[in-house]
């Protein structure tokens, strides 16, 4: 039986061709330049390094260079959200007609999610959510996070599906034993995953998700 589905946010809920998510890049490496003092042409190496070694730049900051996260999220979530997203009707229906619980599981902020929801129009889509606040800013795609969520929501991992455009943060509820789906619009241009399952555009969800009710 399939309970639950976890839904990544940025580049999930909205793809990444909006712009977004590039506004949100630009203000990250303005945080390195101007709040951490990183020199430009180090900044893409170092976020890189970060991302590896800790799961996201923020971890890198925090452990390298004592940031603020609060102060970190703040910045790089100060984004027109208007500028690139607009109620998304379909997804709304389609995610109402879905029965099992929904949750957002973001490396994001609680403040962040809440603001993109709105302006996607889907507030009342989801039963919770699972930020990076929460979980004392430990990121996808550290497994002892997910294994707290699914402590929390009171679930076993098998009655569940994760959805991410990031393959690295499906491959540990793979291991932990929940299905797995990648979100990639480009068809296997950005990233690739041996276990999961992959969706080229939202609207093939309910298929996808009828065969793992099939499955399960
Ligand atoms: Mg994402």
């Amino acid at each position: 039986m399939l309970e639950f589905i976890l839904f990544d946010l940025d580049n999930t809920l909205y793809p990444r061709s909006c712009g977004l998510f590039d506004h949100i890049d630009n203000l990250i490496n303005r945080y390195l330049e101007e709040e951490v003092k990183i020199p430009a042409d180090e900044v893409d190496a170092r976020r890189r390094a970060y991302l590896e070694a800790h799961g996201t730049t923020l971890n890198g900051l925090i452990r390298h260079h004592q940031v603020d996260p609060h102060d970190y999220l703040r910045f790089v979530h100060d984004v027109p959200l208007g500028d690139y997203l607009t109620p998304d009707a379909d997804l709304k229906t389609m995610l109402a007609e879905l029965p099992e619980k929904k949750y957002i599981f973001s490396n994001a902020s609680n403040e962040h999610c809440q603001k993109v929801l709105d302006f996607l129009g889907l507030q009342d889509c989801f039963t919770a959510i699972y930020d990076i606040n929460y979980f004392n800013f430990r990121p996808k795609p550290e497994i002892a996070v997910y294994q707290e969520l699914l402590d929390d929501i009171g679930a076993r991992a098998e009655a569940g599906v994760m959805i991410d455009d990031m393959a690295v943060n499906l491959k540990p509820a793979n291991d932990l034993g929940m299905a797995t789906i990648l979100f990639d619009p480009t068809d296997g241009l950005l990233s690739k995953s041996k276990t999961a399952l992959k969706l080229k555009s939202l609207a093939d969800l309910p298929q996808l998700l009828d065969g793992l009710r099939d499955g399960r």
